[in-house]
């Protein structure tokens, strides 16, 4: 089967610095370094890494850098397109406790194209799987049309906006957040997060596991690692369980497999290169 997946595609700019920057400041950087980021994007390498075959739908600027970094991890990129003003880009500045500054452009991620959005999804057939985030525009218009196509919608409600929850919640067979955003959408919308009104929820709670809410309740524990960077672990986590389900895998097993993944990618520095492959997922649930 196939997933297809509408998600934002970043390049980050990474700054070692000797303290967070303050205002006026010019400060000079201890080191560099750059890499393909994104939600989006990092959900579609690791599921690409798990085995799937994933065509990601998305927009770039017209240097196409990012769309050729994500081709280099072997995702389908022919429905990313090149009209964006500039691809989407974040400088993170990093000081030696580890304490974190973002800036994040989101560029051609907020200029979605109908006409691939349409192109991609006329290839799926019932049964794939398609995913979103809230970092690309037209989610609500391309879940419709995965679902008329019979796809299995996974919403990632993340980074949290309380005027999608309204449209989104409604067109998803699975919505996966953290401890947070799960509160978030609970205050949102006046309800318990037991309460909420979706099918299937996945709630991950970052050292402790996830748990599944749908027809049954699954636990899943983490797996006990030493995380050196958690940054990327919940798009690991999210690419890794979609893609379990896409190659028939019963949903406790999935959601295992997830946590495994995931367990893995806080081990390595950086998101989408610290992404581990099936076999190592595998070797580890042995
Ligand atoms: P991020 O925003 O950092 O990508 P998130 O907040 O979306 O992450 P988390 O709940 O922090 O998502 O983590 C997702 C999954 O990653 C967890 O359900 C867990 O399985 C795994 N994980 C995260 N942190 C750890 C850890 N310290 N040890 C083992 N597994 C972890």
């Amino acid at each position: 089967m196939t997933i297809f997946n509408l998600g934002s595609i970043n390049v980050d700019h990474f700054y070692r610095v000797p303290h967070l920057p303050v205002p006026g400041e010019t400060l000079a950087a201890t080191g560099y370094d750059f890499g393909l980021g994104g939600k989006g994007a990092n959900q579609s390498v690791a599921a690409t890494k798990m085995g799937s075959k994933v065509v990601h739908i998305g927009m770039v600027g017209p240097d196409a850098s990012g769309r050729d970094m994500l081709a280099e991890f072997g995702v389908d990129v022919r429905y990313v397109g090149t009209d964006g003003s500039v691809t989407g880009n974040a400088c993170v500045y990093v000081d030696g406790e580890g304490e974190n500054l973002i800036v994040v452009l989101p560029g051609a991620n907020h200029e979605q194209s109908l006409d691939l959005i349409e192109g991609a999804l006329a290839e799926a057939v019932p049964g794939d799987h398609f995913m979103l985030q809230n970092e690309a525009t037209l989610g609500a218009d391309a879940a419709r049309l995965a679902k008329a196509r019979g796809c299995f919608v996974v919403y990632s409600a993340a980074p949290f906006k309380a005027g999608k929850v309204a449209e989104m919640l409604p067109l998803a067979d699975l919505v996966v957040v953290n401890d947070i955003e799960a509160q978030q959408l609970a205050d949102h919308l006046g309800c318990d997060i037991s309460d909420l009104p979706v099918p299937n929820l996945i709630v991950t709670h970052g050292a402790k596991g996830a748990t599944w809410r749908g027809a049954k309740t699954f636990e899943q524990p983490a797996f006990p690692v030493d995380p050196v960077d958690t940054t990327g672990a919940g798009d690991c986590f999210i690419g890794a369980v979609v893609a379990a389900l896409d190659q028939g895998r019963p949903v406790p097993e999935a959601l295992r497999f997830g946590v495994a993944a995931a367990a893995l990618q806080v081990t390595r520095p950086g998101t989408a290169q610290a992404m581990p492959d099936r076999d190592e997922v595998e070797a580890l649930l042995r």
